[in-house]
């Protein structure tokens, strides 16, 4: 779903972290918003390429669990503002331009042989005007295989059903 993203469809060139949406609100519906996997992205996030047989290359920006998550919980923090006030502040915002995320991929079972492989990045959509060389921050951006990740992935299930189910101090668990 199309949401306050830039879709004009500007050149490769001219892409920056502003055309990226941050509170997920469609532009011609006010009251309907897409969070998550479900909002339109104005763009991919790495430099289209052409094969040499002319195949276009552009791979679609990756939508994982966090920043699903933190995107859903600022929809839900503006809608509820809105009925509570009467106005469409938008205070919170959540822009995949300004926020990084983690990510597990976890391989077999085995506490002690199992395996996992541990992303981060910061931003998620590369900032090419604040991290020239790169585009995103390399303190906050690495990835590691190894069996820590694997533990980390197990007490995220455990924490993240707690978190669904509400029980108490829920809301301390960040997404
Ligand atoms: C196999 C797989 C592995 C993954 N592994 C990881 C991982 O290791 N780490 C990570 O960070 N991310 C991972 N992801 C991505 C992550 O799961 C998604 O990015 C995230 O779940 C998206 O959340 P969402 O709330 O936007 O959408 P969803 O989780 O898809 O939620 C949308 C919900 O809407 C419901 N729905 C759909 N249509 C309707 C309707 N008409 N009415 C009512 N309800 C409806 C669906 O049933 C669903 O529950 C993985 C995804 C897959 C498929």
């Amino acid at each position: 779903m199309k949401v306050d993203a830039n879709y004009s469809g500007h050149p490769y060139e001219e892409w920056s972290i502003e055309d990226w949406p941050s509170v997920y609100q469609n532009p011609d519906y006010p009251n309907i918003f897409a969070p998550g996997i479900a909002f339109a992205p104005p763009h991919s996030i790495s430099k289209p390429m052409t094969s040499p047989n002319g195949t276009k290359i552009f791979p679609a920006p990756p939508r994982t669990g966090m920043p699903s998550g933190v995107s859903g919980k600022v929809v839900a923090e503006n809608i509820a503002e809105w009925i509570k006030s009467g106005k469409p502040t938008m205070k919170h915002k959540a822009s995949m331009g300004k926020m990084g995320a983690a990510c597990i991929v976890s391989a077999g079972y085995d506490m002690f042989k199992g395996s996992a492989a541990t992303m981060t990045v910061h931003p998620i959509v590369p900032d090419w005007d604040k991290y020239p060389e790169w585009g995103r921050n390399l303190k906050y951006t690495m990835g590691e295989p190894g069996l820590a990740g694997h533990w980390l992935k197990l007490a995220m299930h455990y924490m993240f059903l707690y978190k669904a189910k509400m029980k108490p101090f829920w809301s301390l668990i960040p997404e």
